[in-house]
C-alpha cells in the first residue's frame, strides 16, 4: 500500500481523490485566498504528475481539461499521483467571471502577470507567493509538470505542445511529455526561455508548456489521458497521436507601433516567408496607417483576431515561429524519421 501523500498542510490517505484549498494569503477580511487542488493518490507507487492550468485568468482551456481528468481517474487504479491545480489565479478568475470587461490574464489584487513573477517569494503579494508555493513546494514533490495555457483575451494563438530543448534525459522526458499530446505543432524552447521552465529545468522536473486553440480543451483532456498511460500510472493504450507533425522554435513576439484597427493577411498556422504581409493597421476611417510583415521564414502561431482588432501603439498583434522540421516525429529518438 502507498503511504500518504503530504504537500503543506494538506495529506491525502492512498486510494483517495480530494479536492481542497492550499492557503496563500490571508484577506483583510480575515478569509484566505487559496489555490484549489485536485489530488488523486494512487494505491500503488508511480510518480507525481502536477498539472497546473489558469495561471492567466482568462484561459480557460487549461482549467477545463484538468478538472475533466482529475474526476476521471480512478485513485484505486492510480499508480502514482495526479496534482491538478485547475486555477492558479483564482482572482483572475472571478474577475473574468464577475466583469463582461476586457481579459484578466494578471492576478487583480496586485496587478501582476504570473509569468515573470517565478520563482515569487514568500514574504510577496499574493502574485510571488503563489509564485513560490509553486516554485518551493509542489515543483519539489513533481517528477513532471505541466502548464497548460491558451490565447485567453489576447488573441487566437494555435495549439502547441513544447517541450524543453535540453540534452540528455531531461530533454528526452521532456519532449516524450510533447509527443502524446495529439497536437500537430511541436514547440521547441530551451529551458531558460522563461522563469517557470527554467526553475523545473533547474530541478530536474520535466515540463509541457502547452498552448491552446481557442475552446479547444480536448487536446489537453486525451494529451493528460496519453501522459498517464505513457508514465504506466493507470492502463490503455495512446490515442490520437498525429503521424505527421511540425516542430517550431521560440516564438517571434510582433508589435504594432500604431493605434487602430488590426486586418490580419494570414490564418493561424499558416506558413510564412519573410517580408510577407501579415496585418496591417487602420485608422477608425479605414487609412492604412502600418503595414506589419513577417521578420522571418516560418509559421503564424498567434494572430488578433475581429474582436481584438482595436490595438495601442506597442500592443502584440502576431507571434511567428521558425519551422524547425517537418515529419513524423518518434519518442525515443526525438527525430524526424
Ligand atoms: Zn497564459
Amino acid at each position: 500500500m502507498n503511504s500518504e501523500f503530504e504537500i503543506g498542510p494538506i495529506s491525502v490517505e492512498s486510494g483517495s481523490m480530494v479536492c481542497t484549498e492550499f492557503p496563500v494569503i490571508k484577506k483583510p477580511d480575515g478569509h484566505f485566498l487559496s489555490i484549489p487542488m485536485m489530488i488523486a493518490h494512487g494505491v500503488e507507487d508511480g510518480p507525481v504528475v502536477l498539472a497546473m492550468g489558469g495561471c492567466h485568468g482568462d484561459e480557460i482551456e487549461g482549467p477545463r481539461a484538468i478538472i475533466t481528468i482529475a474526476r476521471e481517474i480512478d485513485p484505486n487504479r492510480l499508480k502514482g499521483t495526479f496534482l491538478g491545480i485547475p486555477f492558479v489565479n483564482v482572482p483572475g478568475l472571478v474577475q473574468r467571471a464577475s466583469v463582461q470587461v476586457c481579459s484578466r490574464r494578471e492576478n487583480p489584487i496586485d496587478f501582476k502577470d504570473i509569468s515573470p513573477v517565478f520563482p515569487g517569494s514568500p514574504e510577496g503579494t499574493i502574485t510571488e507567493r503563489v509564485s513560490d508555493i509553486i516554485c518551493n513546494t509542489l515543483l519539489d514533490v513533481a517528477d513532471y509538470c505541466l502548464d497548460l495555457h491558451s490565447g485567453g483575451g489576447m488573441g487566437g494563438v494555435i495549439s502547441l505542445a513544447g517541450f524543453c530543448d535540453e540534452p540528455g534525459d531531461y530533454g528526452k522526458k521532456s519532449f516524450e511529455m510533447a509527443w502524446v499530446f495529439p497536437i500537430e505543432v511541436l514547440w521547441q524552447v530551451p529551458g531558460a526561455d522563461c522563469p517557470l521552465r527554467d526553475i523545473a529545468h533547474k530541478k530536474n522536473v520535466p515540463f509541457f508548456n502547452g498552448e491552446a486553440f481557442d475552446g479547444e480543451v480536448e487536446p489537453y483532456i486525451v494529451g493528460l489521458r496519453n501522459l498517464l498511460k505513457h508514465l504506466s500510472m493507470v492502463e490503455g493504450t495512446m490515442e490520437g497521436i498525429p503521424s505527421k507533425r511540425r516542430c517550431v522554435g521560440p516564438e517571434v513576439r510582433i508589435s504594432c507601433r500604431s493605434a487602430g484597427l488590426v486586418i490580419p493577411h494570414r490564418k493561424l498556422g499558416e506558413s510564412v516567408s519573410r517580408g510577407d504581409l501579415l496585418l496591417t493597421i487602420t485608422d477608425i476611417y479605414g487609412n492604412e496607417v502600418e503595414r506589419i510583415e513577417s521578420p522571418i521564414n516560418g509559421i503564424v502561431t498567434g494572430i488578433r483576431r475581429t474582436k481584438e482588432s482595436l490595438v495601442w501603439p506597442g500592443d502584440t498583434v502576431a507571434f511567428v515561429a521558425e519551422l524547425i522540421k517537418e515529419g513524423r516525429y518518434f519518442p525515443k529518438r526525438g527525430q524526424v524519421v
